[in-house]
């Protein structure tokens, strides 16, 4: 087999330079999230796949609170459509539905601050979807190396029209709700720029209409699942939020470590283990070599119960809040009606702008 080919020294300064250029903005957003939060407005979201876990919690979910916490109203989206980019039904969509929202009130996502909304319940954000299409050729979604990175993700070889046009859905979503600030981390960056090509194309074609939204990067570590690879909703690898003490301390204990009786924290060459060593970090607020020295030559188990531990006394009031909020039954999906509300009023004064700036008005 032939060796990968290193890239191209201009290609790598060119993507070297990208990232630093997208991190000098970044920092630019983050100094306005502290002087001037009420003039931001952050979108962000999931896709209800399955209940949030800990890569959730500690990925995106504790920054949305803390953007929320200082004052930045916030559009949190229940992507819904985008759940059959990559899968072939809408199986359990409802409970999936249900159980994002008890996770995210259970975290501290106040409904009074920030807005949950479905996808599904906003119509205009779909209709936004045809100019945004007329905008942008297939070739220039077929380069986008985040949709081939996820299709290869989910073992699809033939991309549908859905899955190839997530990024001008995605430009749809911020837009329509008048995103101005999205939470990415370094992969999902070309999704941004293809929103930010089509507000430049829109607004050559056919006048001011839109802000173009900026990337706020976040440092988030990727959490990986008790087999050593990333912690997925669909991988039967995660530690749930809503999972119980004992469930947790089941699967910990379960989760793969290596023969190496010392523990170090050591992420390139002992991922599993010193995955391990930073979820206990991540709940404690302990270094993860200060944890790693002190359990020395006690080896996998003794890190487990620590693990174990930590993570359990973490989410133990989150825990308490999400069974209480499960206990509502439905009613709990009032948040997300009340939210609807919201979102459809902000998408149709977006379209009533878009359908004037086209001189689409008879
Ligand atoms: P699915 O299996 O359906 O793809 P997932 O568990 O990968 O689900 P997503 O909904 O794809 O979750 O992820 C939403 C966001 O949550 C990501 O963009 C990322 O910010 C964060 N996230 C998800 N998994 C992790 C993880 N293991 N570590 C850190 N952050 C994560
Ligand atoms: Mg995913």
């Amino acid at each position: 087999m032939p060796s990968p080919e290193p890239p191209h020294p201009e290609l790598s300064s060119t993507v070297e330079r990208s990232r630093l250029e997208a991190q000098r903005r970044s920092d630019l957003v983050a100094e306005r999230v502290r002087t001037e939060p009420a003039s931001l407005c952050v979108l962000t979201g999931d896709r209800p796949t399955g209940p949030l876990h800990l890569g959730h919690l500690f990925g995106s979910l504790g920054n949305r609170v803390r953007l929320q916490q200082a004052g930045v109203p916030t559009m949190i989206i229940i992507a819904d459509y985008q759940v059959i980019t990559d899968r072939a039904g809408t199986d359990r969509i409802a409970e999936h539905v249900r159980d994002i929202v008890c996770d995210q009130l259970a975290v501290g996502i106040d409904p009074a601050k920030s807005t949950m909304f479905t996808h599904s319940a906003i119509p205009e954000l779909n209709q936004l979807l045809l100019p945004f299409l007329s905008l942008i050729s297939i070739a220039e979604l077929q380069r986008n190396p985040t949709v081939k990175a996820e299709a290869a993700a989910a073992g699809i070889s033939a991309i549908s029209g859905l899955l190839l046009t997530y990024p001008v859905h995605q430009a749809a979503d911020i837009l329509g709700v008048g995103g101005t600030v999205v939470p990415v981390g370094l992969d999902q960056l070309p999704h941004l720029e293809v929103t930010r090509l089509l507000v430049r194309r829109f607004t050559e074609a056919y006048g001011p209409c839109f802000t173009a939204p900026e990337a706020l990067l976040s440092e988030a570590p990727v959490v990986l699942g008790i087999d050593g690879t990333k912690m997925s909703k669909s991988r039967g690898n995660a530690i749930e939020l809503r999972h119980t003490a004992d469930e947790t301390a089941a699967l910990i204990r379960r989760a793969r470590t290596d023969s190496d009786r010392r523990i170090t924290y050591d992420p390139q060459r002992r991922p599993e283990v010193s995955n391990l060593v930073l979820i206990t970090s991540l709940c404690t607020g302990e270094e993860p070599r200060a944890i790693a020295e002190r359990i020395g030559d006690g080896g996998a188990g003794a890190l487990k119960q620590l693990t174990i531990a930590a993570v359990n006394e973490h989410l133990a009031p989150i825990r308490a809040r999400r069974r209480e909020l499960a206990a509502v039954g439905d009613d709990v999906l009032q948040v997300v009606r009340d939210g609807n509300v919201v979102a459809r009023a902000r998408a149709t004064a977006t379209l009533d702008r878009v359908t004037e700036a086209m001189g689409m008005i008879y």
